[in-house]
């Protein structure tokens, strides 16, 4: 029923036993990879659609693999790392990781994280399929971007231009954990702390407009300390 071959990285064989029986069970297609040497290898040979990432490899830091990648793929990759700095977490984010799982993690958390990517994919691939359309359409959000105009369940939203370029960014990268230093380089140019704090203002005004329940957002999700991510919506 899956169809994702996931690349597994992690040198800790029990963790990586958890990992592919999980895999496994949910018939997901999987190869493994104890260290960044054969991680590398193995996604440029074998093109796998995700990879799973543990950042404390022996060979190398994971952090030089996801920059190795995306020095040719856009493959999703999700970290799994011990580590529950926030600071790691970004430096894999801003470093082109998609999301990130912090150890001890629960398998439904993880099967959980591979349908965010399943259908983070399925967006890209109608986006190639629509290449020519400017239209992105997530639940009842639909933003034409041609035009520069988001409608709520086909009402135009009022929305103020760092709003919209907000709303457009987030759209863009659907999926993906954004964090708090790539948003505002993205909208600002710059990342000063007062950028950040801003961001926080706009991003509670956007939510206001776009969410029914802003406590409960159901397009943009939070990542305290990290950044944000906009969910697909059915
Ligand atoms: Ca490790």
């Amino acid at each position: 029923m899956n169809k994702l071959n996931i690349l597994v990285v992690e040198d800790d064989a029990p963790v990586r036993n958890l990992i592919t029986t999980t895999l496994k069970a949910h018939e997901y297609r999987f190869l493994t990879a104890p260290d960044g040497e054969s991680a590398i290898m193995q996604a440029s040979t074998n093109n796998p659609n995700v990879i799973l990432l543990d950042l404390g490899l022996p060979d190398m830091d994971g952090i030089e693999v996801i920059k190795k990648v995306r020095t040719w793929s856009n493959m999703p990759i999700i970290v799994i790392s011990a580590r529950s700095e926030d600071s790691d977490k970004i430096e894999a984010l801003d470093n082109g990781a998609d999301d990130y799982l912090t150890k001890p993690f629960s398998v439904e958390e993880l099967l959980a994280r591979l349908r965010v990517v399943a259908r983070r994919l399925a967006a890209l691939q109608s986006d190639m399929n629509n290449a020519n359309s400017s239209l992105f359409t997530n639940g009842k959000l639909k933003i034409d971007f041609a035009a520069g105009c988001a409608y709520l369940e086909e009402k135009e939203m009022h929305l103020t231009p760092i709003e919209y370029k907000l709303l457009c960014l987030m759209a863009r990268n659907v999926g993906k954990v954004l964090t708090h230093t790539y948003i505002t380089n993205q909208v600002w140019g710059s990342s000063w702390d007062n950028d950040v704090a801003s961001l926080r203002v706009f991003m509670a005004t956007l939510r206001k407009k776009l969410e029914s329940a802003p406590d409960s957002p159901q397009y943009i999700q939070t990542h305290i300390g990290v950044g944000y991510r906009m969910m697909k919506v059915e």
